[in-house]
């Protein structure tokens, strides 16, 4: 089988487009991607747009390049652009859905270890106001989410799947289209956090068959920061509740009535960050031009690469689970602290993260986990910076790296 994959070519033109990896090796993409060229001048030019004209007759001006957003957006993940919409972040376009749901008492909510943490506060938070049940489901043996316990864990209560599709702080990939099975075969919604699979593998909503989905602009999708994008399927939107309403949302009718708008806009609110969403379709449209599957599948490899050369450092214990792992890699060094691991990877000019048991209570403790080192690879990285990140590694106290 052949794996299309991004010629030496595109590696180079996707690295000419990126200022930042002229500065830093940037292993930091599930923090932030560094934005490409297309991406930052779009954002400047609207924002010289609004100081020359104002605002308003800038947002006016740029209605195409709105609209780019939800044809871009919706052609990243299979959908139709009214479909989508635009929040301002993932957490709150999670929200949006999530606290659409008119939960009752005793109403369950089915999730897994890889769950994100503001996710959790809301279900934390629905439990404690409205009395719903937290079903967590474990890990197979793999490490992914369990798909015969989840079959099972489904009652004629269970009123939401809420999966994340790529934890914060793991390689795993979660089977999501075998869990968008079962909840279409039991008739539950089902809602995927794809904040870091969106711009990292290829998305389908049909072929996952979620429901609703979330996703950021500031991470693999490599758009600026404070943007986000919510989708809704046609076939649900009458099963959710705005829980805010704006003049985005909604028509005054009348003294005493308002009507929703048609569609996932009613999720929107009318103030925004128009410049950051008009980068939003950029990166949307970017992504695109390479391919998403060519995309992923360089993202897989170098992850596995760096894997592989990892393990075979004394010391080095991966932390990642999953039987599909992508671009995200997690370890600890023997003896040394993560946070000190990372101080020191970036004085020789190396960005990673730290992923704390603060921010994932129902999974890295349960593994005896307090802290892992991130390391989270985009297409634009390279073979060579893999070397230079081993290397570095394994020193102490060296300068920064020669690029
Ligand atoms: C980063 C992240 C979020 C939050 O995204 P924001 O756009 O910062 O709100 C949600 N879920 C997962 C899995 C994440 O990694």
């Amino acid at each position: 089988m052949i794996v299309p994959s991004l010629s030496l070519q595109d590696i180079e033109s996707l690295r000419q487009d990126t200022p930042g990896v002229r500065q830093r090796i940037h292993f930091n993409n599930a923090g932030t991607g560094l934005a490409p060229e297309p991406v930052l001048s779009a954002v400047k030019q609207h924002l010289d747009l609004e100081a020359s004209l104002g605002g308003y007759e800038a947002a006016a001006a740029a209605t195409l390049a709105l609209d780019t957003f939800y044809t871009g957006i919706a052609a990243l993940i299979g959908c139709k652009p009214h479909e989508i919409a635009y929040i301002e972040n993932a957490t709150r376009a999670w929200d949006m859905a999530f606290y659409g749901i008119d939960f009752r008492e005793g109403d369950r909510v089915v999730t897994g270890r890889s769950e994100y943490v503001s996710n959790f506060f809301a279900l934390l938070q629905m439990k404690r106001r409205k009395g719903i049940e937290i079903d967590v489901i474990e890990d197979d043996e793999f490490g992914q989410i369990d798909l015969a316990a989840l079959k099972a864990s489904l009652t004629p209560r269970t009123r939401l799947i809420a999966l994340t599709h790529v934890p914060t702080f793991s390689g795993l990939i979660n089977p999501a289209e075998d869990v968008g099975e079962i909840a279409r075969a039991a008739g539950v919604l089902y809602l995927l956090d794809a904040c870091q699979s969106v711009g990292q593998i290829p998305l389908a909503v049909d072929s996952i068959g979620c429901h609703m989905l979330s996703g950021t602009g500031r991470k693999y999708l490599r758009g600026p920061r404070g943007t986000g994008f919510l989708y809704v399927g046609d076939e649900v939107l009458d099963q959710l509740e705005p829980p805010f309403v704006d003049l985005q949302s909604a028509v005054w009718t009348d003294d005493e009535t308002y009507e929703l708008v048609p569609h996932a806009r009613r999720f929107e609110t009318w103030e925004r960050y128009v410049a950051g969403q008009i980068g939003l379709g950029v990166a949307a449209t970017y992504a695109i031009g390479f391919g998403m599957e060519r995309i992923g599948n360089r993202i897989c490899a170098l992850g596995a690469q760096l894997r592989s050369e990892l393990s075979a450092i004394k010391g080095v214990a991966l932390h990642d689970k999953g039987r599909r792992k992508g671009g995200i890699v997690t370890f600890t060094l023997d003896g040394e602290d993560p946070g000190d691991t990372k101080a020191r990877l970036s004085e020789a000019g190396i960005n990673v993260s730290v992923s704390k048991a603060s921010s994932s209570r129902i999974d890295l403790p349960h593994r005896g986990l307090d802290a892992v080192i991130r390391a989270s690879l985009h297409a634009f990285n390279t073979e060579d910076e893999i070397e230079h990140f081993i290397k570095a590694l394994g020193k102490s106290g060296q300068g920064p790296v020669s690029l």
